[in-house]
């Protein structure tokens, strides 16, 4: 991909190449009334979280993480997948929101925005599930005096936040009658998976502990097996149609940290393209159908955004 990348950057076609610059984009940010983001693994990188989605064929152990990510991976091996997220959860654990989750935190906030992007509207949507968008927000409204806040936070048409894919410290009860969900931040998560974050390489040659589901999580209710409370491939994210909502009266689009070609980046960007609104990406690296943005920026987001976004001195 890199190369072709490379090709691409030498043979600029000027008609379809998005313009990489930066004071065009901050008129544009400063005029648009509605804006939304899309983030995705790329906006938590800088923590210290690894790019789980959309690199298909990426291994955990020797299993394809996909594949792990999945109703039917979980049918397969409960005792590997609940390995798998705990072995993501106490990597979050230790993780810190950067620099870009602070910087879309404060533009979340009209204290900020409004000298940025007057009478506006911002709603951020993650594919996340890390919370550490969810840390920032909390972290910055808590250093500002309440009355600062405004009532912005609170409309219901325009939430700061939605974490589309939920979290990874939610679970959800496998029993059909039960469905009971609880969040749940310990760690371990239960005394069977104390430890097994640590096999994680792959060509490991510890053997892989076969956890009985009687020593998995259980529902607090019902005392049956649970299971990550996130969305997985497969199944339909939270808030869709509220999602889809903001997008369709969208008029700029921000795509950070996720390849503006895959689901759900793709499709959302073009609803608001299709509207005649903009589209800005902000990406480590090129991706294919990038130049139907009408802006690139490269580099990594805790770095990018903050400029972008002129929430880096305040
Ligand atoms: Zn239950």
């Amino acid at each position: 991909m890199t190369t072709t990348a490379n090709v691409k950057a030498a043979t600029p076609n000027q008609c379809d190449e998005p313009s990489t610059d930066m004071e065009a984009f901050k008129k544009i940010l400063g005029s648009s009334k509605n804006i939304i983001c899309i983030a995705g693994a790329g906006l938590s990188a800088p923590s210290g979280i690894p790019i789980f989605r959309g690199s298909e064929g990426a291994l955990w152990r020797k299993y394809d993480m996909f594949k792990l990510s999945t109703k039917a991976g979980f049918l397969d091996s409960p005792s590997r997948v609940w390995q798998f997220e705990h072995y993501r959860r106490e990597l979050v654990f230790k993780a810190k929101p950067n620099a870009a989750h602070d910087a879309l935190a404060k533009f979340t906030i009209p204290y900020f925005r409004e000298r940025v992007s007057p009478g506006s509207t911002f709603t951020l949507i993650t594919q996340n599930v890390d919370e550490l968008s969810r840390k920032a927000l909390e972290s910055v409204k808590s250093s500002l005096p309440p009355d600062s806040l405004g009532e912005g936070l609170s409309d219901p048409e325009h939430p700061p936040l939605i974490e589309m894919h939920g979290s990874l410290f939610d679970l959800e009860c496998t029993a059909y009658e039960c469905k009971h969900r609880e969040t749940n931040y310990d760690s371990p998560l239960c005394p069977a998976l104390a430890g097994t974050e640590l096999i994680y390489e792959v060509g490991s040659k510890e053997p892989e502990p076969d956890i009985p589901k009687k020593n998995l999580p259980r529902c607090s209710k019902c005392g049956s097996l649970q299971r990550p409370g996130m969305v997985w491939f497969g199944e339909v994210p939270y808030r869709v149609d509220e999602v889809l909502k903001l997008t369709e009266n969208a008029d700029l689009i921000l795509v950070v940290g996720t390849s503006s070609v895959v689901h759900p980046a793709a499709k959302l960007a073009g609803i608001v393209k299709a509207a005649g609104g903009k589209v800005a990406v902000f990406n480590i690296d090129r991706s294919k159908r990038d130049e139907q943005a009408d802006f690139l920026f490269l580099g990594s987001a805790d770095v990018i955004l903050p400029e972008a976004l002129s929430m880096k001195h305040v």
